[in-house]
């Protein structure tokens, strides 16, 4: 999801306590709360809404492009939210940063990648999930929610090929029981057009 400029963005990147631009200046939290990362979190929605309804958890969202992270910053307005923090960078580039220290990773409305010859850029590909093992403290913890039926099956083969366990899974999570659901951008958007959302929770111990 690329977007075009706003205005100021280099002002509004600069001067915001919540994002490191740059992956190799990147210091993590200082306590030994568990830490939860969302990979492609789009405008923000979803991670600022973990961080404020669960203080007791870290969150890391993290997104490639300048253009849509500083629309998550607009939404930050001067609150000061401590357990959260942005990231600007590629997941290609997740093992750099987080030698084992995470708990919980979130993809959210990953970019399907529908062309077969796209099928090693998707999130859950298993060149992907190699690169997630280096960066989960210990058990391994995704959960995934997306609109598209074509990559939730794909992904799921994957976790399955790759060792994971179902721990839950829904395939309309908006007409099951889980009230602990923080929405997405996307998500509000597709559940509006009347799209079932489905969802996968998986791990690996
Ligand atoms: N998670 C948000 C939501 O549910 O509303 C955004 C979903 S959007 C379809 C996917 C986002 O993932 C885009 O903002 C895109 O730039 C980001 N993204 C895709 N591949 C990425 C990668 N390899 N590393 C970091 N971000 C990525």
């Amino acid at each position: 999801m690329r977007l075009r400029n706003v205005k100021n963005k280099d002002e509004i990147l600069n001067n915001c306590n919540y994002l490191c631009n740059d992956y190799k200046q990147f210091k993590n939290f200082t306590n030994d709360k568990p830490i939860h990362v969302e990979i492609g979190m789009g405008k923000g929605d979803f991670i600022i809404g973990m961080a404020k309804k669960y203080p007791n958890i870290n969150f890391i969202g993290i997104e490639k492009y300048d253009s849509v992270i500083v629309r998550a910053i607009q939404k930050l307005n001067d609150e000061q939210i401590p357990n959260l923090k942005l990231l600007k960078m590629d997941a290609l580039k997740l093992n750099k940063v987080f030698d084992h220290k995470i708990d919980t990773i979130y993809l959210n409305f990953s970019d399907p990648w529908p062309k077969d010859r796209h099928a090693k850029r998707r999130l859950t590909h298993k060149l992907f999930l190699e690169k997630y093992d280096s960066i989960f403290k210990n058990k391994k913890h995704i959960i995934m929610k997306t609109d598209n039926r074509k990559l939730f099956e794909f992904s799921i083969k994957s976790f399955v090929e790759y060792g994971y366990l179902i721990g839950d899974i829904s395939l309309d999570l908006h007409n099951d029981d889980y009230s602990n659901n923080v929405e997405t951008e996307y998500e509000v958007k597709f559940s509006n057009k009347g799209f079932p959302i489905y969802m996968v929770d998986v791990f690996k111990n």
